[in-house]
């Protein structure tokens, strides 16, 4: 089969030759991917990786033992074509046909699918089947967790992909194929909405209009906010940002950080500052200027990724105004379904999920037409989907022929 396969930095190549995977064991469904959407991390890891494929040691990845080089891609749909002989007694509601998206995280309950793996032989030895994070449910912050196409086991940026079938969320029939693609990124804003139970009503400003920041505005709109503010230097992603209904912010248009925080706290309902901020760049400047722009009691939520170094932070900040300073990490399978409710409730409407869609590349030319474009043009696109149903080098998959008539 075609598919992205992941050999290290600068190794990325296209294969026609890949095995077609297969289902091995009984809890695990085949599916034919139709969209794949190629995702920050991808980038990190093709440009100054190995970063998440760095645990695949020489035995291999250590919750599946799997080497590389692999496929890419954790952000997929498609459709189940074939499932395993026990998925009937976990999920009765999958069926072959059925139009689906995966949670990408693998976590302790799927160690029972790879036996002889280093962390399955080590669950076995201490008698510990779960860590703490996955007894309470939150398997995001499973100590051991890994994603499809990161490490694990082959990701979607090929025309099929094994996935068990726990991670599988059913995609409504009005949702199409390459907006469920979507799902997979927008979940992690979604989940710093959940996890911080905003309240209808609640104002929130928004820190950078990359695809993160985007998505916390369509979960702004999806939760009610009363008032969303976009902050965000670049103009072109300000307007995107404008484009989902919020007041955008730009914070070069002051002389001084005080004074753009003065500026900002205008723009909140009273003026008396925003009940949350949430920080999609994760630079110094913007986690003091969330936590300066809150009101009393508000709450910052920092989803961004930081390298590894202290920054200056005063307490007081946070103290004197009794306001909270929380993160949110990834994911769970709860905010899939949530999103797909969403959409369903026409909280997420399907015109702006194709606002994020800003290129559509065959799987052939998915290194230089997606990786390559997207490097160069980073200001540009929201979100590349690379679609490995393909004739001659032209996409086939029927959302597209119909989109271009
Ligand atoms: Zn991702
Ligand atoms: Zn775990």
């Amino acid at each position: 089969m075609k598919g992205l396969l992941y050999y290290g930095k600068d190794e990325l190549k296209f294969s026609n030759e890949i095995p077609r995977p297969k289902i091995t064991h009984p809890e695990e469904v085949l599916i034919k991917v139709h969209w794949c959407g190629i995702c920050g991390t991808d980038l990190l890891e093709y440009v100054k990786g190995p970063v998440f494929f760095d645990k695949v040691g020489p035995h291999g990845h250590p919750i599946s033992g799997i080497r590389l080089p692999q496929t890419m891609g954790h952000e997929l749909s498609g459709e189940i074509v074939e499932i395993g002989s026990d998925v009937a007694k976990i999920r009765s509601d999958l069926n072959i046909g059925d139009n689906v998206v995966c949670e990408p995280t693998n976590y302790c309950k799927d160690k029972k699918r790879w036996p002889e793996s280093d962390s399955s032989l080590r669950a076995l030895k201490t008698g510990t089947s779960e860590c703490e994070a996955c007894r309470l449910g939150l398997t995001n912050l499973c100590e051991d967790n890994g994603l499809f196409g990161l490490g694990v086991h082959n990701g979607g940026l090929a025309e099929y992909i094994v996935v068990a079938a726990h991670h599988i969320v059913k995609v409504p029939s009005f949702v199409p194929l390459d907006c469920a693609a979507l799902v997979q990124p927008l979940s992690v804003s979604y989940h710093a909405f959940r996890v911080n139970d905003f309240k209808e009503g609640s104002s929130a400003l928004i820190i950078g209009a990359g695809a993160i920041g985007l998505g916390c505005i369509l979960a702004a709109n999806a939760f009610d906010a009363s008032k969303v503010v976009c902050s965000e230097p670049a103009k072109i992603r300000r307007e995107q940002a404008e484009k989902f209904g919020v007041t955008p912010f730009n914070p070069m248009d002051y002389r001084s950080n005080e004074e753009a925080i003065r500026e900002l706290k205008k723009l909140s309902p009273g003026g008396s500052g925003f009940d949350y901020a949430f920080d999609c760049s994760g630079l110094p400047i913007t986690f003091n200027t969330g936590l300066a722009a809150l009101k009393p009691r508000g709450t910052l939520v920092n989803l961004a990724i930081w390298p590894h170094k202290p920054i200056d932070f005063y307490p007081m900040a946070m103290t004197s105004g009794e306001k909270r300073i929380t993160g949110s990490m990834c994911y769970t399978i709860e905010d899939f379904e949530g999103i797909i409710d969403c959409m369903a409730k026409g909280k997420m409407p399907i015109e702006h999920l194709r606002e994020f869609i800003t290129k559509k590349v065959p799987i052939e030319d998915g290194v230089e037409g997606g990786f390559i474009d997207l490097i160069k043009n980073k200001d540009i696109h929201i979100k590349i989907l690379i679609s490995p149903m393909t004739e001659n080098g032209e996409i086939t998959e029927e959302g597209y022929i119909e989109e271009q008539q």
